[in-house]
């Protein structure tokens, strides 16, 4: 079904407001799910709320928390998101960070026990907004490993990001915003629910053996795991978003000492740098214009139609679902009204809002 963005934002947000979360705040992160699903990433779109309301209900979410300085040293703060809502704690770092980044140059910011942060590429945009580049790494811990150590077959990490934004001023910043996984857990998600299969290199089960099959993941029997992209060098950098984004930013690793509740929490530390601050910014953005420039010029590959920076197929996404509506599977739909009667909606009630593009 196709529903239009604007009335899935207030879908969203009635659901969260519903299961406990401060209006204003239910509003945000509905955006931000929405968001996600406009810019192609159903993955951290919608089909999370049943996740959020069963957080918030089950209190291992509290969505009344936001982000505190536990440690200040000026451009580098240290704060405690006490499971606050991933969307808000995020922004609420993000806004310390860039005012650090704007005073010092440089700042540097780990945030620890946040709820979901969803896509993080937003937090890489708003920082890009405000003239800054910025780098994430973040561990996800709260629940069960689900991913594969390279060259190991049974679970160690969940999918830390890593996500790095390159300032443009005409607002179409470069986006590097990635699971380190060869595709997001809500990817492998998506396609169980739709009855598909997973690219080559995603999964193996409980042997370590290569299937495509999603089942082995969210079926009623999950003894298979994901995999670390791109071999040992994705699974070096998941490495290095476990330590920095874990150990050095939230003090939680995915080590076996730490609770899994069934929650999922993120960790993220954050490198704000005002390009200002590191050398004359006119010349920086000649010459990354240029670069750009030059990659955009690249021949195609045979079948492919042109040559994409990191970031680019998020916009494109964004042009045309605004323009067409947003795609949802039944099956994720009825998981979104299965969790709005949990929280006390009617599942009518939140239908209606829906402004169907498809009839
Ligand atoms: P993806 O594989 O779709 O894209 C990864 C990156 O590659 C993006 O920056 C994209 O712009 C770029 N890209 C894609 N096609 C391209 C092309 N043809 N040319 C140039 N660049 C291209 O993303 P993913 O790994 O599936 O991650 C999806 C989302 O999941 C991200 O927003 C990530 O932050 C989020 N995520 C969040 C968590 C969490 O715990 N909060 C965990 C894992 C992933």
């Amino acid at each position: 079904m196709l529903i239009e963005h604007t009335s899935l934002t207030e879908v969203a947000s009635a659901i969260l407001a519903k299961a406990g979360a401060p209006r204003e705040q239910a509003v945000a992160v509905a955006e931000h799910l929405v968001e996600a699903n406009l810019k192609g990433h159903d993955s951290h779109g919608v089909g999370m709320i049943p996740s959020y309301v069963k957080g918030m209900l089950d209190q291992q979410v509290n969505p009344h928390n936001h982000a505190e300085i536990i440690k200040d040293g000026n451009a580098l703060v240290s704060l405690d998101a006490g499971t606050g809502l991933g969307r808000i704690v995020g922004f609420e770092a993000m806004d310390i960070g860039i005012e650090r980044a704007k005073q010092y140059g440089i700042s540097c910011v780990a945030l620890g026990n946040a709820a979901h942060l969803g896509r993080i590429g937003a937090f890489a945009e708003y920082c890009a907004d405000h003239g800054l580049v910025s780098m994430h790494y973040v561990n996800v811990v709260g629940h069960d490993p689900m991913v594969v150590a390279f060259g190991g077959r049974d679970r160690r990490f969940i999918t830390n990001p890593y996500c790095c934004a390159v300032p443009r001023p005409d607002g179409h910043h470069v986006v590097l915003d990635m699971a380190t996984t060869t595709v997001a857990a809500g990817k492998v998600r998506v396609a169980h629910m739709q009855g598909g299969s997973v690219p080559s290199q995603s999964l193996v089960d409980e042997n370590g053996v290569e299937t495509t099959d999603p089942g082995v993941i969210f079926g009623p029997n999950p003894t298979g795991a994901m995999q670390p992209f791109g071999g040992h060098k994705g699974y070096g950098l998941m490495v290095i978003c476990e330590l920095l984004g874990g150990a050095l930013g939230g003090m939680l690793t995915m080590q076996p000492e730490h609770p899994r509740r069934g929650a999922t929490l993120n960790n993220m530390l954050s490198i704000l740098i005002d390009p200002e601050a590191v050398g004359d910014l006119a010349s920086f953005d000649q010459e990354v214009g240029a670069m750009i420039d030059y990659i955009y010029a690249s021949t195609p590959a045979a079948g492919v139609d042109r040559v994409r920076l990191p970031g680019d197929p998020e916009q494109e996404s964004v042009a045309k679902r605004k323009a067409n509506g947003i795609e949802i599977d039944p099956n994720s739909w009825a998981s979104v009204l299965n969790a709005a009667e949990h929280a006390g909606l009617g599942k009518t009630t939140v239908a209606a809002m829906a402004n169907l593009l498809d009839g």
